[in-house]
């Protein structure tokens, strides 16, 4: 599988006894803007840092546009590594931070002035190019943060939880800035992050990692419709699941109903299983066709402003299943506490899985 910009070959990490990374291959294109997701100490930091140099593959290779990077210096490889820290040098203006690199290469002095006047450009800081890092607001500073690391013009740009010190509203905001400015500078972009909304907003392709595994790559589509197991179904997004055993109809619930849906390749009949529905796909009081129906008590309702999220007990999970729907509909409804209602889905929307 190679071919990619950055090809990562069987990479393996090992700290002692501890495998942080254990046996991943990727392949990111050219212009990607590509995630690493997972959970805390899933190993995505330790992969980044490998990519950069920072750290040696215990095993495998790491290519670059086809060479191997595996050994190669981190101040010897074409990729730039932006700390979630920022790193700016605090009694540099904003413009001296962006140029430091470019002085350091010892760059003629006319093309250090045009670079940068060109990255203050692209990331909308020339009225403030005169500024001291602590007059900069969090979200300047990030975008300080990525003029420098981008004016070298690396062939990858790797960003550890670039949005991580940012408060929710500006994340939102830097998520489709940093998208905008990828697309932009059209430089491959390797994103780690535990945020998998952040993942699902700005990846063209993300990997999801679990105990150093890869566990899936693909688009985000992909894999918020078709996740590989039940883990990544629970970690992208919210899943209801029911639990029983595979029968060739979809799953027999412990209470005995069958929850309906097509029985993926490697589960056997009898096979312990899980039956998946995500919230937006159940309605309450569905039409008499629906293959999914059951009743249940409202047990809480969470208003969330676009959405109502009504929490409903059956008897075909120990959890309660979260059901999502518009205000307004749940207005029209007057849905309580305490309510009996049914809920419903189609076949298609049932995602069996192992348990
Ligand atoms: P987080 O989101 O919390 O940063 P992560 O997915 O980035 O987590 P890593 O930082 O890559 O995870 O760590 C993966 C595992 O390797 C963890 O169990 C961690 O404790 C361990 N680890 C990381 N660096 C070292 C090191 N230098 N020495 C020993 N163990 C390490």
């Amino acid at each position: 599988m190679t071919g990619g910009v950055l090809d990562i070959e069987g990479v393996t990490k090992n700290f002692g006894r501890l495998t942080a990374v254990d046996d991943v291959s990727l392949s990111i294109r050219e212009n990607e803007f590509f995630a690493l997701l997972g959970p805390s100490g899933c190993g995505k930091t330790t992969l980044l840092r490998m990519l950069a140099g920072f750290e040696m593959p215990s095993g495998g290779k790491i290519l670059l546009d086809g060479a191997d990077v595996s050994r190669v210096p981190p101040n010897r490889r074409p990729v730039n590594l932006m700390f979630q820290s920022y790193a700016l040098f605090p009694h540099m203006s904003v413009r001296a931070n962006i140029a430091y690199g470019l002085e350091m290469e010892r760059r003629p002095s006319a093309e250090i002035r045009s670079r940068v006047d060109e990255m203050l450009a692209t990331t909308q800081l020339a009225a403030l190019a005169d500024r001291k890092p602590d007059q900069l607001s969090g979200g300047q500073k990030q975008r300080v943060a990525l003029a420098r690391a981008l004016v070298k013009r690396p062939r990858v740009l790797l960003l550890d939880e670039p949005l991580g010190a940012l408060d929710k509203k500006l994340r939102g905001e830097m998520q489709i800035e940093l998208k905008r400015l990828q697309d932009e500078v059209g430089i491959t972009f390797i994103v780690v992050t535990h945020d998998q909304e952040e993942a699902l907003v700005m990846a063209d392709r993300m990997a999801v990692l679990r105990d150093g595994r890869l566990l899936q790559c693909d688009t985000p589509h992909e894999v918020y419709e078709r996740p590989a197991d039940a883990f990544v179904a629970g970690f992208i997004g919210v899943m209801n699941f029911c639990a029983g055993s595979a029968v060739a109809e979809g799953v027999r619930a412990s209470d005995g109903s069958l929850v309906a849906g097509t029985l993926p390749q490697g589960i056997a009949a009898g096979a312990p299983a899980l039956a998946a529905v995500r919230p937006e796909r159940i309605v309450l009081f569905p039409a008499a066709g629906a293959a999914n129906r059951t009743s249940g008590t409202v047990e809480a309702l969470a208003y969330h402003g676009l959405d109502l999220q009504v929490h409903v007990r059956t008897p075909l999970a120990d959890k309660p299943f979260l059901v999502r729907m518009t205000a307004d509909a749940a207005d029209s409804r007057s849905i309580r506490t305490g309510d009996t209602v049914e809920i419903g889905w189609s076949a298609a929307d049932t995602r069996i899985f192992k348990s």
